[in-house]
């Protein structure tokens, strides 16, 4: 294999949603086939996925219970770090500005910080609601509302997934991972997810390439996808440190895993997951 990329369009998403990772997964391939790096291809389907309503990440992200939509988005490379925001607003591509802050000399951008730093790198302001995004909050509050959801949140069920992420591998051997969402709902007003975190979300390093989707607690609990960079570090086929990745969870709980190494890819989930992969 020369190059290869895996995109997916979250835990939970329905398979016949699986265009859109496969739309991603060939922007992306065309990059990587035309002699483009890893990490661009990984940005850009990533961006290709925050831009179809469909997915919740950039436009269409998950509207929070006090009406706003906050976005985590994070790259890293296997060579030249990693960057991510936090909890911004009004940004059309998370991943594109994640993507600008691996270029400074910091990791982490949050909130107000990180839409400053956007509109400094030119991106101009968005509303990333959408209708369907906006029906979805109604649904959720009247599920509150009619008791359907216990007032503490550790008992919450998080329904709101459908994330997006990519893995990539260029020619040259480098790997990259990135991945954007809209978090889950319900969630309390200042909740950061797994995407930010590095080694929960994505991970890459010279020897593969992780992306995890699903309930951000329970990812960063197990640091997830520097985990099932390890195991194939440990000799484990991409498929072979998915599913392995994916056994330390029960079936209850929503996750889901790519990977990329030099051998090939691997997809795995608890739940349904729209997910596409591509090789030269
Ligand atoms: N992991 C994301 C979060 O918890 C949600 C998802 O993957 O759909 O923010």
């Amino acid at each position: 294999m020369k190059w290869g990329v895996v995109a997916h369009g979250g835990a939970g998403s329905p398979s016949s949603l699986s265009d859109g990772p496969a739309a991603a997964a060939a922007a992306a391939g065309r990059l990587l086939g035309g002699g483009g790096g890893a990490v661009d291809a990984a940005t850009e389907a990533n961006r290709v996925l925050e831009d179809d309503e469909r997915f919740n990440a950039g436009t269409g992200s998950v509207i929070r219970m006090d009406g706003v939509a906050y976005m985590d988005a994070a790259v890293m490379d296997s060579e030249e770090g990693c960057g991510a925001v936090a909890y911004l607003t009004r940004t059309r591509n998370p991943v594109l500005v994640a993507r600008r802050v691996m270029e400074t000399p910091h990791i982490l951008l949050v909130a107000d910080g990180a839409l400053d730093f956007a509109r400094k790198c030119g991106f101009g302001d968005y509303d990333p609601q959408t209708e369907r995004s906006r029906s979805r909050l109604e649904k959720g509050l009247l599920d509150f509302k009619n008791g359907k959801r216990p007032e503490w949140p550790r008992n919450w069920k998080h329904y709101e997934v459908d994330t997006v992420g990519a893995v990539a591998m260029d020619a040259r051997g480098r790997f990259a991972a990135a991945g954007s969402t809209g978090g889950t709902f319900p969630a309390l007003r200042g909740r950061v997810g797994d995407i930010a975190m590095i080694g929960c979300g994505i991970y890459a390093g010279r020897n593969g390439a992780v992306a995890a989707t699903g309930i951000g607690e329970e990812i960063i609990r197990k640091v997830l996808s520097l985990t099932v960079y390890r195991f194939m570090e440990e000799g484990m086929s991409p498929q072979e440190a998915v599913d392995r990745g994916i056994s330390l969870y029960d079936r209850s709980v929503s996750v889901g895993i790519i990977a990329i190494n030099r051998d090939g890819t691997g997809i795995a989930s608890t739940t349904e997951m729209a997910a596409a992969a591509l090789t030269d």
